[in-house]
């Protein structure tokens, strides 16, 4: 028989009953990891809806659009799916997109507008302080837009920012007094573009929220219960929106734990949780304290390690679920062995106790770390997914194929153009676009607009050889365009990827990254053609490449999953937030990685990192493993490591040594809050690790390398297995550094090492014991 509501409400305690059935008004569930709150809030959900809340006056705002979609998919399953449909789910950032596309026009801006990823924005702001003449290692590219993208977080506007004279002594203190210049100039280049960063998706609907009372109303009666996941992580700009639209009919129904907030480093503001019952007028708030998820012992350990935090609100979290086993916390020599370690351990809990490779997670404070364990699980065939890293749609293949559409959706896109404009080449060189870069910036024009309107602009200078060349380039995008009006979002993009040469410039490439490459096109057609069958399935319609666009261009990191496969999960502690998993492996445990050597300067850095563990180690269910490392690679150096004092804050009584905890040398922490500001410098324990910046670290396209150099080998014939036969000549391959040549080879046994030059230019001395080397 089909439950009905009243059977799910049944299956909530009596404290997760209150704010379920809560009636109107302002309401905030704070509750510790697992009680239940986010399923309160689907169950909230469904239960307004039994009592005849229309679907569309329902706004939830997720921390992912795959935890909107799991929502909405139990929701469903309680009202029926016709109903669930209209519901409004998602993230921010993909709820106002769409709603800023209805109101664009007011904005000035066009209803297709692109959204600029972080990688766009950061080269516009590149070309930005080049074009200014201004010294790029003082204006560093990615520091200026996380400068930028704080200020629009805080809703500092240029000319905000203008009028601010503490942020400009600041900028100017740090040498870089022209940021407002560039701010300016890439707020007005985004805006010629028809383009919105992800930022502007949040400070654009705040504009339109303020600046037009009728917009403002018409949203406030349309999302008459808003409901918010997470709220201890919401910014200032979401915070601003979500006071906007509740203000009128004040159901506004948040749930959060504000031990769990992780994103200060990203803007999100814990007040924004701990003062919500000063923000409205009447809140009830309802605390819940059972935890479903997790053993006695994990509860328990991270209750005793959060205890270590002075500002948190006191919560009691607590369990009947069964004490579970220790907490298991093991110590290997190196990230190789900790990786051979997990993958074994995750073998034998798979025959043991007859699991799934999706019961496991392991789960880091940075992506660089993936690289070991995924070495580990493939040599023992263990299937395993990695979240977040470099993203499908991140790749340059896959970014070349979206900026020929996104160019024929918005020919204005700035980025998009620059991108692909001689990519495959037709004889357009840099020049030339920087001539048209400047003329469009002279009539305040998009670039697609000088070039088609070439012939009236004899300053340019641009010869008759080029000038054929442009025209061709703009008849292309211009056909592409016709056929948009009439073929669907699949049939297009085929024939882009076919008549723009790309597809044809990556056969001819014919090495094993070329066809990988052109499999990841396949793919991204796949996923366009699945994009339209599924729009036909929901409204009918055939879906339009906008659309597509846009939701590709909001897939958070998670939302890669299709979950229909079984395999073990691998992630930061970002993103981990809100999921759970039955066994869980927190690796790294070290000092200076976790917590991270950039957050122990303050207190309230290194009470962030705390809750990080928390978080991370509320994800489990049954078991839970820590381990670390004696010495890893940081960075291209050796270094030593010290077990993480987090190991030493649980409670001992719920942990397990396989292998006894060595010294810990760092000094305690000092308070920097007693002191305000402190001199980073003088406060450092460790001398920090030197060296060139980690790299973005492809692990998939390494590990393709490999098999691919070394068919059916790859193992065997690595070198640290000291065994095999190196010599100087010898021409290797090394996962991080890739190709080089052995120069010479000194030391005997464990201690032999290899001095080698790569291609990228550096000489390196690598440990054999460490070192993982291909000898090609
Ligand atoms: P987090 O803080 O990690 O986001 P949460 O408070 O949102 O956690 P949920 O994810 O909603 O917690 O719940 C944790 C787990 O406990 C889920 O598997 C959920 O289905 C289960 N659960 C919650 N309440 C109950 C209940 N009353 N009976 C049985 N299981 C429950
Ligand atoms: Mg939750």
């Amino acid at each position: 028989m089909k439950k009905n509501i009243q059977d799910y409400i049944a299956e909530l305690n009596s404290a997760q009953k209150e704010p379920t059935l809560h009636k109107e008004g302002p309401m905030i569930v704070i509750a510790g990891a697992g009680s239940g709150k986010t399923r309160v809030l689907t169950y909230r959900i469904a239960y307004l809806m039994s009592e005849g809340v229309d679907a569309f006056n329902i706004l939830s705002l997720t921390f992912t659009n795959k935890a909107a979609r799991e929502m909405k998919g139990r929701i469903a399953a309680i009202v029926g799916n016709s109903e669930a449909k209209n519901l409004w789910m998602g993230t921010f950032h993909s709820i106002f997109a769409k709603i800023l596309r209805i109101e664009a026009d007011k904005l000035g801006y066009p209803s297709n507008f692109t959204i600029y990823d972080t990688q766009d924005s950061q080269r516009l702001i590149s070309s930005i302080i080049k074009e200014k003449g201004l010294d790029k290692d003082v204006y560093k590219y990615k520091q200026v837009q996380s400068r930028i993208s704080s200020f629009k977080n805080s809703l500092i506007t240029v000319k905000a920012y203008y009028q601010n004279g503490e942020l400009q002594e600041a900028d100017a203190m740090a040498k870089r007094p022209r940021i407002g210049e560039i701010y300016q100039e890439y707020v007005e280049r985004c805006f010629k573009a028809g383009a919105m960063d992800f930022d502007d998706l949040l400070l654009r609907t705040n504009e339109l929220l303020t600046r037009f009372p009728e917009v403002l109303a018409k949203y406030q009666n349309r999302f008459r219960y808003i409901l918010v996941d997470e709220y201890q992580d919401t910014n200032h700009s979401q915070y601003l929106i979500v006071k906007a639209l509740s203000d009128k009919f004040q159901n506004i129904c948040v749930v959060g734990d504000d031990a769990q907030s992780i994103y200060a480093f990203r803007g999100a503001n814990i007040n924004n949780i701990l003062n919500f019952q000063k923000d409205y007028h009447g809140v009830k708030m309802y605390r819940l304290e059972q935890n479903y998820r997790s053993t006695k012992n994990i509860v328990e350990a991270a209750n005793s390690v959060i205890e270590h935090n002075k500002t948190k609100l006191d919560k009691d979290v607590w369990t009947h679920n069964e004490d579970g086993g220790k907490i298991k916390v093991n110590r290997l020599v190196t990230d190789g062995e900790e990786g051979r370690y997990v993958a074994s351990s995750i073998f034998e809990n798979k025959m043991e106790h007859q699991l799934n490779n999706g019961d496991f997670a392991i789960l880091y404070r940075t992506n660089a770390q993936s690289r070991a364990m995924e070495d580990a699980l493939r040599k023992r065939d263990i299937p395993y997914r990695i979240y977040g890293g470099l993203s499908f749609y991140q790749r340059k293949e896959i970014k070349d194929v979206l900026a020929y559409l996104r160019i024929l959706v918005n020919p204005a896109d700035e980025e998009a153009l620059k991108r692909v404009i001689n990519y495959p080449a037709r004889g357009i060189g840099q020049t030339t676009l920087e001539k048209l870069t400047i003329t469009a910036n002279h009539y305040k024009r998009s670039i697609f607009e000088v070039m088609q309107n070439i012939q009236k602009l004899p300053e340019l200078k641009i010869n008759s050889g080029t000038r054929t060349k442009l025209d061709n380039f703009v008849t292309m995008i211009q056909s592409f365009q016709i056929m948009n009006q009439n073929a669907n979002a699949f049939e297009v993009a085929e024939h882009v990827a076919k008549k723009t040469g790309l597809l044809q410039e990556l056969k001819k490439d014919g090495t094993p990254e070329g066809v990988a490459r052109l499999e990841n096109i396949e793919e991204l057609l796949n996923g366009v053609k699945d994009f339209v069958e599924e729009q036909k399935e929901l409204d009918g319609t055939t879906g339009s490449l906008a659309e597509f666009l846009e939701d590709v261009a909001l897939a958070t990191d998670l939302d890669q999953d299709t979950g229909d496969d079984d395999r073990v999960a691998l992630m930061t502690i970002h993103l981990s937030k809100g999921l759970e998993f039955p066994y869980l492996y927190i690796v790294g445990l070290e000092e200076d990685l976790f917590p991270s050597a950039m957050s122990m300067n303050t207190r309230s850095e290194l009470e962030e990192e705390r809750r990080l563990f928390y978080v991370a180690l509320t994800r489990a269910e049954k078991q839970a493993y820590l381990t670390y490392t004696q010495s890893r690679y940081r960075w291209g150096k050796l270094v030593d490591c010290e077990p993480s004092r987090f190991i030493e804050e649980i409670d001992e009584k719920y942990l397990e040594y396989l292998t006894p905890i060595h010294e810990r040398r760092y000094k305690p922490m000092i308070d920097a809050d007693i002191f305000g500001e402190v001199d980073k410098s003088k406060l450092r324990l460790k001398k920090p690790v030197s060296g060139t910046p980690p790299k973005r670290f492809d692990s998939e396209a390494a590990s393709r390398k490999l098999r691919k150099i070394k068919p059916g080998g790859g193992a065997s014939n690595t070198a640290n297995n000291l065994g095999t036969t190196l010599e100087a000549g010898n021409i290797v391959e090394h996962i991080r550094f890739g190709k080089g040549k052995v120069v010479r080879l000194e030391g005997v046994g464990g201690d032999k090492k290899a001095e080698i030059l790569f291609e990228n230019g550096g000489l390196k001395k690598l440990l054999l014991r460490f070192a993982k080397l291909n000898v090609i």
